[in-house]
């Protein structure tokens, strides 16, 4: 498991990559830009496959492997674009992920609705 990462500046990251990732200062965030997927994440080619989650790939470049094909990249800072991966995004189940969503909205001062019994 990698504790902290900092993407823009490690040679693992091809420069065609890095050179796509703006840092957000307020959020802490790294935004992938370019190519985005029309729910938001970054994409880019690789190893001749058109279309690679950035994210996904982020992950491999950094831990050597793969996220599993039924793991989700979960977010803590609820920013799709983001790719700090080992730091805002971690592979996780579907479950995890929505279970880390509404805990977050709880923080955030959101209301979760149950509905009562009749
Ligand atoms: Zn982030």
């Amino acid at each position: 498991m990698i504790e902290s990462v900092t993407v823009e500046l490690d040679p693992r990251i091809p420069a065609r990559i890095r050179e796509r990732i703006d840092f957000d200062s307020q959020r802490g965030c790294l935004i992938g830009t370019g190519w985005l997927t029309d729910d938001g994440y970054a994409i880019c080619s690789w190893e001749g496959k058109k279309k690679v989650r950035v994210i996904r790939l982020l992950w491999k470049l950094l831990t050597g492997k793969w996220p599993r094909s039924d793991r989700e990249m979960l977010h803590s800072c609820d920013n799709r674009a983001c790719v700090h991966v080992g730091v805002h995004v971690k592979p996780g189940t579907r479950k995890r992920n929505a279970i880390e969503r509404q805990e977050r909205g709880r923080t955030r001062g959101f209301r979760t609705y149950k509905k009562e019994a009749a």
